[in-house]
């Protein structure tokens, strides 16, 4: 029987009603006659929520002694053990609801799964999958549900996988079980050319190419994980990104493709913003002290670029849970000319020749705000702008440039 493997994100199993159509979809799968393998994300909120009490509890006993400092973060490997516990609570109550529907459904942890990791806690890297057990589970004719978002480091400490992994877990094992194809579902239809919350005229797009998915998932789209991307890429799974309860081939039903099926094309571009990142300036200098204080904190740098004086570069906070000590870090390594700044975002275009002088031109013409950077690449054009101009640079990058834009700069590309 072939391999199916479908994700649901945690607005599909937000509540008990949800899961169970996510059952009864789960079923369907089935009795289509495939063999199902089915990773989920905790329950709505649940991550969030559990962070919020993490850093609670976190606290120190006599509120006063923290005054004016930087509040205490809780230790990076208890998070992982109270993080991964969300997903648990999904893929138990997924099972007992395929029981309810008289199939045989068995629930596995990402350790019970064979994913081995690497040991950094809260944004750990897949290194092997081992899925041994969920093998001899499909042949005993049962679905097979597994918690998205976490594995075990080969120190047999549990991790999780960065925010947004499950899609991870989900492409991983459709690769390590021979599967040609990932279903991602949550409560979006695919991948748009725009965030549709922010540019209100973003459009679908049908098919991708893995380089441009996951040049857009690097800048911070969130309909896909980008280590999903990048691991459906190097292992040629396609990624199928559709809406929960839709029915493929249905009549006014849309659905994403992302494979190699598709290559890049100038006509296809898209409007990524990324909130929450930090700008970190500092001399020359300093630049060898700065990288060895970022790799003693695993803190990730996007874009980095050392000019003759000045070292400039951004960082993407969502898997820093630890910034303020990260920060402090900085602020003690006497770094020369250290200049950290947060309530910036990033705003990119993604596609092919949007580093073309004529593109940038006419990119940063239509701006308001300054942009503090701008980088280009072959497939994405980036600046970094305050966050509360993002949403308004957005709208006017796809009016201009996005997909629908009377192309005027294409005429002369
Ligand atoms: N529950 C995790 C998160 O909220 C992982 C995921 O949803 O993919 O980031
Ligand atoms: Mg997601």
């Amino acid at each position: 029987m072939p391999i199916v493997v479908q994700k649901y994100g945690g607005s599909s199993v937000a509540d008990i009603g949800k899961l169970r159509s996510v059952a009864d979809q789960v079923a369907r799968t089935r009795a289509a006659g495939n063999d199902v393998v089915v990773v989920v994300s905790a329950m709505g909120k649940t991550t969030d929520n559990l962070l919020g009490l993490a850093r609670e509890a976190a606290l120190p006993p006599d509120a006063s002694v923290a005054g004016g400092s930087a509040p205490p973060e809780p230790a990076k490997r208890e998070l992982d053990m109270l993080l991964s516990t969300g997903e648990r609570v999904s893929m138990s109550l997924l099972s007992i609801a395929i029981h309810a529907r008289g199939l045989d459904a068995v629930s596995f942890t990402g350790s019970q799964s064979g994913i081995i990791t690497n040991d950094r806690h809260f944004d750990a890297r897949i290194i092997e999958v081992r899925p041994h057990r969920i093998e001899d589970e499909l042949a005993r004719g049962r679905i097979v549900i597994v918690a998205g978002y976490q594995g075990m480091s080969y120190k047999r400490e549990i991790t999780t996988l960065g925010r947004g992994g499950s899609d991870t877990t989900a492409v991983a094992l459709a690769a390590a079980l021979g599967a040609e194809r990932c279903e991602i579902y949550s409560d979006v239809d695919g991948v748009y050319s725009a965030d549709p919350r922010i540019v209100p005229d973003a459009r679908h797009l049908p098919e991708l190419d893995y380089e441009t998915m996951q040049e857009m998932a690097e800048c911070g789209a969130k309909v896909l994980n980008a280590q999903a991307v990048e691991w459906a890429r190097r292992h040629k799974v396609a990624i199928i990104a559709r809406k929960t309860g839709d029915v493929a081939g249905r009549p006014g039903v849309r659905e994403t493709v992302v494979s190699n099926e598709t290559s890049a094309d100038g006509s296809r571009r898209a409007v990524v913003v990324q909130k929450n990142l930090a700008l970190v300036c500092a001399e020359r200098s300093a630049a060898a002290r700065l990288a060895a204080v970022a790799e003693r904190m695993s803190l990730p740098f996007g874009d980095l670029t050392l000019g003759p004086r000045e070292l400039v570069a951004w960082t993407p906070l969502l898997n820093v849970p630890n910034w303020g000590e990260v920060r402090a870090e900085l602020e003690a390594a006497s770094l020369n000319g250290l200049s950290v700044r947060e309530g910036h975002g990033l705003l990119s275009l993604v596609g092919v020749e949007v580093g073309l002088p004529s593109v940038v031109g006419a990119a940063l013409a239509c701006l308001d705000a300054t942009p503090e950077l701008v980088f280009s690449h072959p497939l994405r054009l980036s600046c970094v702008l305050p966050d509360a101009a993002l949403d308004a640079a957005a709208r006017v990058w796809h009016e201009r440039l996005g997909p629908c834009a009377g192309a005027a700069d294409r005429l002369t590309a």
